[in-house]
């Protein structure tokens, strides 16, 4: 670093998860009052080591936080209709306020068909078309819960999104889409960047906000990022030591970004967090509507 470079603020997204959990545990000790614990159904079908741990983590924070948790467990070769006769009895359970099927699944289990059978109300994810059509529209509804984590960091650390141009690189259902909605109902002005995107780097290049969710290891290097843009690294990518790297090279977001989430600690601690804020806020509605 040269003497007049400023070091890049690091986003700590396990200080963001904390103050998360910690503004939930009066709300759930109120729903606890009112009512019953909050509750989750967590569906895992088969034994995916990486969903397994998952599955694993967001249980026991429900243990923690006093947030009652249902783990159910199909085999691996479960049916679609078979898994929706699960997912039927979990919406008819009043004890039971959100509903995750871990993904991936197997690829005889029709994911949309499973999707459209989660009562919304119940749908923790934010991934039901109802919700995401909700999400476009602007109206209140459980929002995908790794982008609406990215947009509560960049709130928490204050930084300002309102006209600023984001780019986000990647358009999956579950981050890159979603993401670029929340950004541009907070006014910022988004380009949406994927694989078949001309001049990527370019494109990057314009970001003052660079959101990456690609799941390519350090596929953004120094020449997209702009001196001085905040960059939030989505991606997990497993290198071959066994260690974890993002979707942006580290070094380059280091020098280069004003501030940046670093891969782990980033982005990774929000998504378990705003599940748990999901599943709050909807025992909360269930509460209201009795
Ligand atoms: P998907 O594979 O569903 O989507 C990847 C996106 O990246 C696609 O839109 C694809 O484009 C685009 N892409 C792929 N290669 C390129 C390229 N060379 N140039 C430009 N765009 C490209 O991934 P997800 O959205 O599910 O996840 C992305 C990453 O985020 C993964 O590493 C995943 O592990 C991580 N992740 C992390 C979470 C967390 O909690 N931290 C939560 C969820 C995901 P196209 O559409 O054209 O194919």
């Amino acid at each position: 670093m040269t003497p007049n470079q400023t070091a890049a603020k690091v986003l700590d997204g396990k200080w963001v998860r904390d103050q998360i959990l910690a503004e939930l545990k009066p709300r759930i000790q109120a729903i606890t009052n009112a009512r019953r614990a909050p509750g989750l159904a967590v569906i895992l079908v088969g034994h995916n080591p990486g969903s397994e741990i998952y599955v694993r983590t967001k249980i026991k924070t429900c243990g923690e936080l006093g947030i009652y948790s249902e783990k159910i467990t199909p085999p691996e070769n479960v049916t679609t209709e078979e898994l929706l006769g699960i997912i039927e009895g979990l919406n008819e359970r009043a004890e039971i306020d959100g509903i995750l099927v871990q993904t991936p699944l197997p690829p005889q289990v029709d994911k949309y068909r499973v999707l459209l059978g989660i009562r919304p109300d119940k749908d923790v994810d934010g991934f039901h078309p109802l919700n995401v059509g909700k999400l476009l529209a602007h109206m209140p509804a459980p929002q995908a819960c790794t982008p609406a984590g990215i947009l509560d960091m960049l709130r928490r650390y204050k930084i300002p999104v309102a006209g600023k141009h984001a780019v986000v690189v990647g358009r999956s259902d579950i981050v890159g889409k979603p993401v670029a909605m929340l950004l541009l109902h907070h006014n910022a002005t988004v380009t949406i960047c994927h694989s078949k995107t001309r001049n990527l780097a370019e494109e990057c290049r314009r970001a003052d906000i660079l959101v990456a969710a690609i799941g390519r290891a350090a596929l953004l290097t120094r020449d997209c990022i702009k001196p001085g843009a905040v960059v939030i690294d989505v991606g997990m990518n497993r290198k071959p030591d066994g260690k974890l790297i993002g979707d942006v090279d580290p070094e380059a977001a280091k020098e280069l970004a004003s501030a940046y989430t670093p891969v782990p600690g980033g982005v990774g601690p929000l998504t378990i967090a705003m599940l748990m804020s999901n599943t709050v806020q909807i025992a909360e509605q269930h509460l209201c509507s009795g």
